[in-house]
């Protein structure tokens, strides 16, 4: 009767204490790109909004861990594109510790366990990798219909043969994408690759792996500090958003704490986020952009770090397994590499990737299944008397209901047009950002913190004067042939 009495009291009390805030904006989530918003707003004058984040700090997707001594990146690790990238101006502002990477320093070993001399196999390799995305390129400026990562790299004279062929595709393709070539955009894959290297003037062609024990979360979150000061009431951390209202007028927003009444919101949640319903939205929203957003991919990309006494792979950064499944733990990284972390005694890290499928199939077992398995795998390669790990992280993005993957992939299948409903504000009300919106940069950084700023300018100009137009696609319907005759003569 007590404690029945007690727990009446405590609910009793939670609900009077639930509040009702109004604010101009309210940004939904504390990524990159909720940061950027929030900065963006603050720059421009605005300083009415808050910014609601289900976790206990901010920067979303960059998160580390340690492992004995060293810190870790679980999430984003590399500054992909230099020059004027927005992140490499962070990077460069806060002095953050990276270092380069020789994606070419490889090491070859067969699925016997015999060491291969093959480098040429990458350089064969990356040849044609050139040859699909100047290809992809092409079709997007002609206007031609898209295809497959798989169609283009067959048209670009790549076919693998052999398990250590499947690794270096894997290699080459699905660890950057998240995805398989069969299920890729060849010419918005090929825009993605090429728009970091371009778009940032002429140094811009590199990336930069963080190194740096603050972690890479430390700029975004230093950014943030130039909008929140300590105790800002407009930071809502700890906070989970349930359900999102939208009419002509307003929004509301239901979160497990109050409920909060704006007249815009920005929300940056994943598009996994989006696609999984995690947040009800009332009403629904409409067809033309569930369509866009459930046809993108939201890839899983998982590394797995193990920490062993002592060091028995070879000292080049990467090193390709020759698994008869493809993407079957077959591409590892060495972490005590020349430049990377310091060789400490007791504190060797050997990463392995895997996506997709392989992600889900780690995330369904417990950390020591997945260590027995990755042992089975370390024996292949390197004989039984190899020692026991001493320490294990397996990050597990896809199961995790604030994210629910990775990094999104423009997928075979998505069109322009669809990308611009995903982005489409509803009722010049909700404007939508996070890495995905981003038509050039999607599943970088600096997709997330562009859209960022850019949803809170159009928030902007609709407070200060008029909301800016933007494009949407009721219905879309298939290409048309262009060529209505056939010359057959020439075929
Ligand atoms: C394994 C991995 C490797 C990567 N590698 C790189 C890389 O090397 N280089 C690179 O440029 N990019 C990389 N990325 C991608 C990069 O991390 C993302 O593009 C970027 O961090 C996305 O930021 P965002 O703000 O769009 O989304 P998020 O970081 O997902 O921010 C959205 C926020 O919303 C919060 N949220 C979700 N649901 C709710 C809710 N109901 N209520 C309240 N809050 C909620 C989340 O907690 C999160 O903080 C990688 C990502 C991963 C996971």
């Amino acid at each position: 009767m007590k404690a029945f009495g007690v727990i009446a009291l405590g609910a009793l009390s939670a609900t009077a204490l639930a509040e009702t805030i109004h604010t101009k904006v309210a940004i939904l989530g504390g990524g990159v790109s909720g940061i950027s918003a929030a900065l963006n707003l603050t720059l421009n004058g605005v300083n009415d909004f808050v910014l609601v984040e289900a976790r206990d700090e901010l920067a979303g997707r960059a998160q580390t861990k340690k492992l004995g001594n060293t810190t870790i990146e679980l999430g984003c690790n590399w500054v992909q594109g230099l020059g004027t990238n927005p992140i490499n101006e962070l990077s460069l502002k806060y002095g953050l510790k990276t270092t380069n990477t020789d994606y070419g320093d490889v090491s070859y070993i067969d699925q016997d366990g015999t060491a291969m001399g093959l480098n040429i196999f990458i350089f064969r390799f990356d040849g044609l990798y050139g040859k699909m995305q100047d290809m992809g390129l092409k079709r997007l400026a002609d206007g031609e219909v898209d295809i497959s990562g798989r169609t283009g790299l067959s048209l670009a004279g790549w076919m693998p043969e052999t398990p250590m062929d499947s690794a270096i595709e894997y290699f080459a393709y699905d660890w950057e994408t998240g995805e398989t070539p069969e299920v890729s955009s060849m010419d918005f894959s090929a825009l993605n690759g090429v728009a970091y290297s371009s778009d940032f003037g002429p140094d811009a062609d590199h990336d930069r792996m963080v190194i740096d024990q603050r972690g890479f979360k430390y700029i975004f979150q230093k950014e943030a500090q130039r909008v929140f000061k300590k105790n800002d009431k407009r930071l809502k951390l700890n906070t989970k958003v349930k359900s999102i209202a939208y009419n002509k007028n307003s929004v509301t927003i239901t979160t497990d704490k109050d409920t909060i009444i704006a007249d815009y919101a920005i929300t940056t949640f994943s598009l996994g986020v989006l696609q999984h319903r995690d947040v009800k939205w009332v009403p629904e929203m409409p067809d033309w952009k569930l369509e866009g957003l459930f046809g993108f991919h939201m890839a899983t990309y998982t590394k797995i770090f193990l920490e062993f006494p002592t060091k028995f792979w070879d000292n080049t950064e990467f090193t390709l397994y020759a698994n008869p499944t493809r993407g079957l733990h077959s591409a590892w990284q060495n972490m005590n590499a020349p430049n990377y972390f310091p060789n400490k005694e007791g504190n060797y890290i050997f990463m392995v990737t895997v996506t997709q499928d392989y992600s889900y199939h780690v995330e369904a077992m417990t950390d020591s299944q997945v260590q027995d398995e990755l042992m089975g795998v370390l024996k292949k390669m390197y004989g039984d008397k190899i020692p026991n790990p001493t320490g294990i992280i397996v990050p597990r993005w896809h199961s995790n209901p604030l994210f629910r993957g990775s990094y999104s992939n423009w997928p075979i299948g998505e069109l322009d047009q669809h990308h611009e409903n995903m982005i489409a504000p509803l009722h010049n009300r909700v404007f939508f950002a996070g890495e995905a919106m981003s038509k050039r940069y999607f599943g970088f950084l600096q997709g997330a913190w562009t859209t960022g700023a850019n949803a809170a300018s159009a928030v902007n100009q609709c407070l200060k004067k008029k909301c800016p137009t933007a494009t949407y696609y009721p219905k879309l319907y298939n290409a048309k042939s262009k060529g209505d005759k056939v010359k057959r003569d020439i075929v």
